[in-house]
């Protein structure tokens, strides 16, 4: 089996929320043996749709006109998050600041692992420094929910320990912080998180204690909690059903879209 040698946000997810998904995804490497959600086709076009509308975010950022990209949003969906996009009085003047990074990576040690994260924007400017984070989820998820996600206390804190290259060389402090996720269906209900020293340093030790934890962990239980099988795709190897979730029945469907992990690669550059 070859050694796993970085966490993400979405790893730690995963360990968070069931440690046999983890191994089984991370250690093992296994490809998805069933479809996580049900309808299949509609499921898998939405989450293209929602690859593409970050393509075209950040074709955005980096100086393409607006127009221009326009045309490109060319199903329902895509039309109505760009649409959305641009009239988002969150987000007007977003192109004017200097200090822009889309899709940028970031990574630090953590342990024996890399910890690396994959930004969809930072924004700094002056004194403050913001992340943006795109969702496409048909639902607003609570405030209290992406809260406690590891992608809310990764990036934060990893922007704290890896951000100095886009500050001229200068950490930034977690009060510098702020985090975004904007709702391309929801545009004016962004939600926003500060960030505090003591929530930084309560983030990081909890970090290194759940690396240290991975590294030394033997065995991987399947979670407790049942209702985490619904969307999962290894259902199959867990005598945990078959059929897919119905993402159409389910309180929690942004928690079913999380498990699609976008993959920029994977991804077509878009021809101008
Ligand atoms: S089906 Fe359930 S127990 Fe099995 S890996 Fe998925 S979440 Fe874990």
């Amino acid at each position: 089996m070859p050694e796993l040698t970085t966490l993400s946000q979405s790893s730690l997810q995963d360990y968070h929320d069931c440690p046999r998904r983890f191994e089984l995804r991370y250690l093992q490497r296994l490809a998805y043996p069933a479809i996580e959600t049900e309808p299949a086709l509609e499921n898998e076009k939405h989450q293209q749709e929602g690859e593409y509308f970050h393509r075209l975010v950040q074709q955005h950022l980096i100086g393409i006109p607006t127009e221009q990209i326009g045309k490109l949003a060319n199903t329902d969906n895509l039309q109505r998050w760009w649409e959305n996009y641009t009239n988002a009085s969150d987000l007007r003047g977003l192109e004017d600041l200097g200090g822009l990074y889309p899709e940028i990576a970031l990574s630090a040690p953590l342990g024996k692992f890399r910890l690396v994260a994959k930004y969809d924007l930072i924004a700094v400017d002056n004194n403050k420094v913001t992340i943006y984070d795109w969702k496409t989820y048909r639902k607003r998820p609570k405030n209290e929910w992406l809260q406690i996600r590891w992608q809310t206390r990764v990036y934060r804190a990893l922007l704290v320990q890896a951000g100095a290259h886009v500050n001229n060389g200068k950490p930034f402090k977690p009060e510098q912080i702020e985090m975004i996720y904007w709702f391309a269906d929801f545009p004016s209900e962004p939600a926003r998180f500060i960030y505090k020293a003591d929530q930084y340093k309560r983030d990081w030790d909890a970090l290194i204690k759940l690396a240290n934890e991975i590294k030394n962990a033997s065995v991987f239980p399947l979670t407790d909690d049942v209702s985490k099988c619904n969307y999962c795709p290894y259902r199959s190897y867990c005598n945990r059903g078959i059929r897919a979730g119905d993402a159409a029945d389910v309180e929690l469907e942004s928690e079913g879209e999380e498990l699609f992990d976008i993959n920029f690669e994977q991804i077509g550059e878009i021809a101008f």
